[in-house]
Parts: C-alpha cells; structure tokens; sequence
C-alpha cells in the first residue's frame, strides 16, 4: 500500500467539489470523456512517430459501462494511459495553470465559487462532485506495469500496482447515494449526446435492462445486457457548415474546452486553394483566467489530416491571439511533423496569417453587446497586438478602444477622428492623448485645462503599464498623428506675443524659483497652456529617461524619479502674488507648494511629504 499526501490546493478544491452543491453535476462526465479523448489523441501521435507502436492493432473508442447493483459507472479509454510517475503528478498535484489560476478566484463564497467550477470545468476533479470513491487504472503505452489510483475525495490517496492488459485508463466510480441519476442510461446518453456527440471518437455505453423474454406462458423477466454506440463520432470541424447547428458547434467547443458558457464567436472555415485546412476558432465570453500568465496553456490544437498533434504549441497564432481557443487541421503538413519544427513551418505561417485575418474580421463585425463584452474582456490583449503584430496593425487599431476627454464609456479611434473632423476650421490631423495611472488624476490634470478651453478632445489612457509602451510606438493612424499632450505644447501656445510678453515680465519670477526649486525641477517655464491651476508638472520630453522609464519597471527595478518641468499659468492670482512677495521665507515655501501640489495633480508624490503638510499648515495659518 502505497499512501500519497494531496498537495494542499488538492485538498481544497476537492473539499469544494465534495460539499458543492452545485447544480450542474453532469459536467463530470464531459470532463472525463474530454480526458479519453486527449489521451487517444496522445496515443494515435505516438502511433506515427514511434515505430514499435505502429503495428499494433488498434480501434480507438472510449466505454461507459453503468453497474446498477454495485452503483458505479466506469469510463474507459484505451488511450496512452499513465504510470505512476504520471499519476502523481498529474492527479496530485496541480500541475496546470488553468487549475491553479482557478484555485486563486476561489473566495470562499460557495454560490459564487460554484459558478467558477461551471465556467472552468475543473477536469478530472469534478468526478467527487458525484463519487463516493473513485479508482484510476490505467496502463501506459509501452510499458509493463499498470496502476491503481485510489481516492475517496479527502486528503490522501493510494497507488498500487495491479494487473491491466491493454494500455489505457478506466475510471471507476463508485457513485454517491444522491447521485443514483447517473445509472440510468436515458441520463447519461443525453449529457453525452449534449456535451461530446462530434468528438472523433466513438463512444459505447454499456448498460442493463429487464426485458420479458420468451413466449406465451413462458414469458419471463430477464435481465439484458445491451451495447450501442451513443454519439456521432465525426470530428466536428470535418463536417459541412450547413449540417451544424449552433448547439453542435457550443456543444463541442464546451466539451473540448471545458467552458460552461456560450463563446461570444466561432469561426469555421474551410480553406481550398494552394493550401487546404480546415479552422474552426471560439471566443471564450469570458477571458480565460491563465491569459496573464507565463505559463498559460494554449487554446489552439493542432491536426494534421484529422490526427492531432499538439495543443502545446503557444504560437500556431500570434501571442496577442492567445485567449482564443479552436482547430487547425491542415491537409498539407507531414503527418510525421515534429513538434520542434512547427514554429519555423512556412505552412502554419501561412495558415497563422490567414487565420489571425479572419479573427480580426469576424471580431469587427460583432454586434455591440458582444463587441463591448469582448473589449471589456481582451482591450488589453489588442493593445499588446498593435505593439507586436506590425502586419495587422491597422486592424487592430480599428478594434481597441479608449477613454476620452469628450465622451461617456469609451471610443474608438475613428470615432474620434470623425469628431475632430468635425470641428469648425480643423485642419490638423492629430489624436491627442494623455496617460497615466488613474483615471480621476488624468481627468482633473491641469494638462487637460487648455484643450477643454479649445474644445479638442483627449484620450485618457489610464491603462499606464502598457499604454506608455504601446501608445508611443503607434505613430500614425490613417494618417493622423498621435500626440501625447504632456510631451507638447498647448493648443493655444501659438499665441506667441502673449506668451513672449509674459515670459519677459516674469522672468525674475521664473529665476527666483529656478534657484528656490534647484535639483527638484529641470526648468521651470511661463506656460499659456493652464487656465484654472496656477502650475503644472510636464515630463521633460528631450530626456531619454522619459521614454525610458517603463524598462526599469519591467526590469522590477525602481523607477528613476522623472525629470519634470514646472509650468505657471502667468494669468493665475497666486503667480502675480507671488512675483510681489517679498519675505524670502514665504516665497520659499509657496514655491514649494507650487510644485508639489502641481505633482499631485498628476498623481505623483511630493519628494518630502511632511514638510508638504508642513507648509500647507504654516501658509493656511498666515492667510486666516
Ligand atoms: P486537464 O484535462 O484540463 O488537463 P484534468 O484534471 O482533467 O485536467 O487531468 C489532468 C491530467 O491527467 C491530464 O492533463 C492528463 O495528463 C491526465 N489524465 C486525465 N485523464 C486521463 C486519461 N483518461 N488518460 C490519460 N491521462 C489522463
């Protein structure tokens, strides 16, 4: 007897999955054919690149098997199998990011946690939802020995060796006594039908009934063994557009990726011409939880002639494409591909971009509530494309939105575009844009005072992480110039005389705090650009630090402090007051406050927050 510990996070979810109540049980068997189908996959791979597993014979199916007197249901496979090692790891452990990324949404809360388990199918260990105890034997392909997994949902589990001729896996389950449901076989051939009618593979549910038999007096009840096959078997994605509903494409896509909800787009094509493949792509409704992470699995499985091969490989499309799930069989790749050679195949990159095209489309020609789902859902991974995928990039411009200055919820470039046309005697083709962290902060910057003046609308990009490296690499738009407004000068700046005239007037001023400032600004400048702030902060845009910044943070290294220039609105009292003040002490501390009030406007922090409050205390004192 071989006794094994579940890894902690085991222990918790499969508490979940023993005490849930949730509604939704009969998942566990689409979860458990979807690992028979996986694991025939594997094997009918290992049947084309290894030679000794290419002779033998062999008919792929999966069996449920109902015991009505012993209460258990058994599902079947003659598939890979695993060894021991395989069973560890991959039945106590949580090896896969989904599971992971799972455990860490859960809050406790069970309504809301049982949602979760629907949404994410949580494979194998949605069978405690139902089971009492369930037994794993299985058998690798290719070696000797098989083993018994055993487990009763709680802590501990067991692994011994036993006897197993063909490789493969049975999963015996011993059903608990609210789960009698699933021994009739009406049940279980409909959830069958419901979640796994079109995976390739055929399926034989093998059950018993009480029949009369005989004739005349002699009519007695019998018990009958009765076998059939109980799904379609033809792998979806082979068949004709026209013989599929969508419940046949929700239904495969739900199987295959163990999601609960409907997918916002699919996308079945068939491709004839110099290359032949089939693709058929899904838009989860809701991002998958892995998206964000190094090790996020990846959605799409390749095929080759209807075998598959993979669904390891991260790229068979662009990163930026990874929360898309779905197929590709191609007719044109050697069925002995290696997986090793996939990423440099020119085939599959002319799929990729044929592909990455079609998506782009069908994502455009979403209606609004799904559209607006799909930008609350992947915005940032369209940002994350137009920075990488140079060939698309205009596409992609069209799909991502943002916030703006001027409208309520969010907008699309050309949208904006339309209404800076718009405007009376605009002839300057430039989108304006300002970032940063907060959305509150960037819409009351004092950057912001002069274009409201002007009535030009600017794009708030609170996202900053990625909008400070994407924004600046986008350039052009059809045209039109994207501009960040705190690295330029104000709309009304062309008012040369004006500003002339005031810079001469307060150029003491601006000496005089130049020298009280010192280190804490890089210049300080009369600016037209306020109307309500007396100051502002800008980004020094001729530093190489400005643009440099986000590497540091990238790098987890500290940011290096910006270097800023102090901006004074020449017309504010506070400015004209301050050129009169002639006690030294004062002068010191409004300027003080000049600055890092204006650095708070932007959301950044004053260099000394105490003597901030200090100051503010000593001034406020002197006024009352
Ligand atoms: P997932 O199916 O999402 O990978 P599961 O918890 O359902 O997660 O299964 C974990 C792993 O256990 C699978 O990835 C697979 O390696 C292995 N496994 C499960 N069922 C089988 C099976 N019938 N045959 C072979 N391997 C299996």
């Amino acid at each position: 007897m071989a006794k094994h510990q579940y890894q902690t996070e085991i222990g918790q979810l499969l508490h979940l999955m023993t005490h849930s109540l949730y509604s939704n049980r009969e998942i566990f068997l689409r979860e458990l054919v979807s690992n028979a189908n996986d694991a025939l996959d594997k094997f009918n791979y290992l049947r084309l690149t290894e030679e000794k597993f290419k002779e033998e014979e062999w008919s792929p199916k999966i069996n449920i098997k109902i015991d009505k007197e012993d209460n258990s249901l058994a599902v079947t496979d003659n598939g890979i199998g695993m060894n021991e090692e395989d069973l560890i790891h991959n039945l106590g452990t949580i090896a896969k990011s989904g599971t992971r990324a799972f455990l860490e949404q859960l809050t406790g809360d069970a309504k809301k946690d049982n949602n979760l388990i629907g949404q994410f199918g949580v494979g194998f260990y949605s069978v405690f939802m139902v089971a009492e105890r369930v037994d794993v034997i299985t058998k690798k392909a290719g070696e000797e020995t098989a083993w018994k997994f055993s487990s009763d949902g709680t802590g501990e589990y067991e692994i011994n060796p036993v006897i197993k001729d063909e490789h493969g896996t049975v999963i015996y389950i011993k059903l608990k006594e609210d789960a009698r449901e699933f021994l009739d076989h009406w049940r279980v051939k409909e959830i069958v039908k419901k979640y796994s009618d079109h995976i390739p593979y055929p399926i034989f549910l093998h059950y018993e009934v009480e029949e009369n038999v005989g004739e005349g007096d002699k009519v007695e009840m019998k018990k009958v063994q009765k076998s059939e096959q109980i799904n379609e078997a033809k792998a979806l994605w082979t068949l004709p557009k026209s013989e599929l509903k969508d419940e046949d494409y929700i239904e495969f896509y739900s199987t295959l990726w163990h999601d609960s909800e409907e997918p916002l787009l699919w996308l079945h094509n068939k491709a004839e011409g110099s290359l032949e493949y089939t693709t058929l792509f899904y838009i989860p409704r809701t991002a998958p939880a892995d998206i964000f992470r190094a090790d996020f699995q990846p959605g799409v499985k390749l095929y080759v002639k209807r075998v598959f091969i993979t669904d390891e490989e991260k790229e068979l499309l662009p990163l930026y494409l990874r929360f898309v799930r779905g197929i590709i069989d191609s007719e044109d790749l050697p069925l002995n591909v290696s997986r090793e050679m996939l990423q440099e195949n020119r085939i599959l990159a002319n799929i990729r971009q044929a592909s990455v095209k079609k998506i782009l489309s069908a994502i455009k020609k979403l209606d609004d509530e799904k559209f607006d789902r799909f930008i609350d859902q992947y915005n940032k991974l369209i940002k994350e494309g137009i920075f990488t995928d140079h060939l698309n990039k205009e596409a992609l411009l069209e799909i991502v939105r943002y916030k703006s200055s001027k409208v309520e919820g969010l907008t699309s470039l050309d949208d904006y575009m339309r209404r800076a046309g718009e405007r009376e005697g605009e002839t300057k083709q430039e989108i304006y844009y300002l970032i940063g962290d907060d959305e509150n902060v960037l819409r009351n910057s004092p950057l912001l005072e002069a274009y409201r003046r002007a009535d030009i609308e600017v794009l708030i990009m609170d996202d900053r992480e990625i909008d400070e490296i994407v924004t600046p690499a986008i350039g052009e738009y059809k045209g039109w110039k994207l501009v960040d407004i705190a690295t330029v000068d104000a709309p009304e700046a062309e008012d040369k005389e004006k500003l002339e005239k005031f810079s001469e007037e307060y150029s003491p001023l601006v000496e005089k705090l130049k020298n009280t400032l010192g280190e804490a600004v890089k210049d300080v400048k009369v600016t037209t650009r306020l109307s309500e702030s007396p100051s502002c902060v800008v980004p020094d845009s001729s530093d190489p630090m400005v643009s440099m910044r986000h590497l540091f943070r990238h790098m987890g290294q500290e940011e290096p402090e910006l270097p800023l220039i102090l901006e004074i609105n020449p017309e504010h009292d506070m400015i004209r007051k301050l050129q009169e003040i002639e006690d030294e002490k004062i002068f010191e501390e409004s300027a003080w406050v000049l600055l890092d009030s204006a650095k708070l406007a932007e959301g950044l922090e004053p260099k000394d927050k105490a003597a901030f409050a200090r100051r503010i205390a000593d001034l406020l004192s002197r006024a009352l």
